[in-house]
């Protein structure tokens, strides 16, 4: 992957409300990324702009600079931020400029067919939500538009920090959806495959969920220590011994009653088919980009007779998720900075991206700083 920098002037400024131009930082077509300036974006009558204060990496921008959506030229990228609301349309009642706020990765249209089903992440199409960084511009700029401000903004409480308030636009939603819709019985027993940021709040989520035993999945120390922070009783090292049949004997050979998958392999998805009792539910939270088929093991799927669920899920968004979300780091019941391996200012973006596109450093959770 190479990085481009383009060099231009800054606009000369009065005040900064006057600022014509901002810096974003952009997908240059596949595998390649760089800063620009672009025109500040203005708002639609139910519409905001917002003036970002934190940003996080996620992996699938990397995803969507390597191919995942295809090639774009000059797409502003990123969907994880918060920041201060620069601008409101005249139709807006629940903000104002100068509010501190969470910015959803998804932002639904609410008023679309499948919103009126209750699946508003999909909107008009599959994943249909998701608006940053696929069909607009994303995050990573110095300012960015939100779509139907009033339901897909929430104010952050005075006590929640922007660096911990961030972790909700993707990466609590995400974790705590596959905990959502796994179906974990008080007491129950969970299998999370994979622990990177997804998998550790769906560790969390779990936790919070009334797990009785939680089974984490992975090979990097670092993210094992993070799960057992987030409430994982037993890691199963998979570079060291089979784990479906590791999870097996954990559970005296009946399996889990759920499983969350938050990694998007073939392999790992029919191991948490594997390892899921009768009766129990599989949630896949992962993204996978690969290949035309996923596979579901016939036999253990119980010839497809065990009444074992799959299920899945893109980041739900809307405000009173995100208001219920903000809660939980309120009150303290989980603290996702623990995450942030990485810090980097917004003009090291290119830096910090290279870094999580390859993974390196046992990096987690970059956080940009604007
Ligand atoms: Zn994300």
């Amino acid at each position: 992957m190479s990085v481009e920098t383009i060099e231009r002037p800054i606009t000369p400024t009065v005040a900064s409300s006057h600022v014509s131009t901002m810096k974003a930082f952009v997908m240059k077509g596949l595998d390649r990324v760089g800063f620009v300036e672009k025109p500040i974006p203005v708002p639609g009558p139910f519409d905001a702009i917002v003036k970002t204060t934190r940003a996080l990496i996620c992996t699938s921008d990397g995803h969507t600079v390597h191919g995942a959506i295809g090639p774009r030229d000059d797409l502003t990228l990123g969907h994880e931020a918060v920041g201060i609301v620069h601008e409101v349309g005249s139709m807006v009642t629940r903000f104002s400029p100068g509010d501190r706020v969470l910015v959803g990765a998804i932002t639904p249209d609410w008023l679309d067919e499948a919103s009126q089903r209750g699946h508003s992440s999909q909107s008009n199409q599959p994943l249909g939500g998701w608006k940053f960084a696929n069909i607009k511009d994303g995050v990573f700029a110095e300012y960015f538009h939100v779509n139907l401000a009033d339901a897909n903004m929430a104010h952050i409480p005075d006590e929640v920090a922007d660096d911990a308030a961030v972790y909700c636009a993707d990466m609590l939603s995400t974790g705590f959806l596959g905990a959502e819709l796994a179906n974990i019985p008080i007491g129950g027993t969970v299998a999370v495959f994979a622990l990177g940021p997804v998998g550790l709040m769906a560790t969390a989520g779990a936790r919070l969920r009334g797990a009785g035993l939680i089974i984490g999945v992975d090979s990097v120390p670092q993210r094992q220590t993070l799960a057992r922070s987030y409430g994982a009783d037993i890691i199963v090292d998979f570079s060291k011994e089979d784990p479906v049949e590791a999870i097996q004997n954990l559970t005296g050979g009946q399996g889990v009653d759920s499983a969350i998958e938050a990694l998007g392999s073939d392999l790992t998805f029919q191991n948490a088919v594997k390892v899921t009792k009768a009766g129990g539910t599989i949630a896949n939270v992962g993204y996978h980009g690969h290949g035309d088929f996923l596979h579901i093991p016939r036999l253990d799927w119980g010839v497809g007779m065990s009444e074992k669920s799959i299920v899945n899920g893109l980041c739900p968004g809307g405000r009173v998720r995100m208001e219920r979300l903000l809660r939980i780091i309120q009150s303290g019941r989980v603290d996702p900075t623990r995450m942030t391996t990485h810090t980097f200012p917004f003009t090291h973006l290119d830096a910090a991206f290279e870094m999580m596109d390859q993974k390196l450093d046992g990096i987690v959770k970059p956080l940009i700083v604007f």
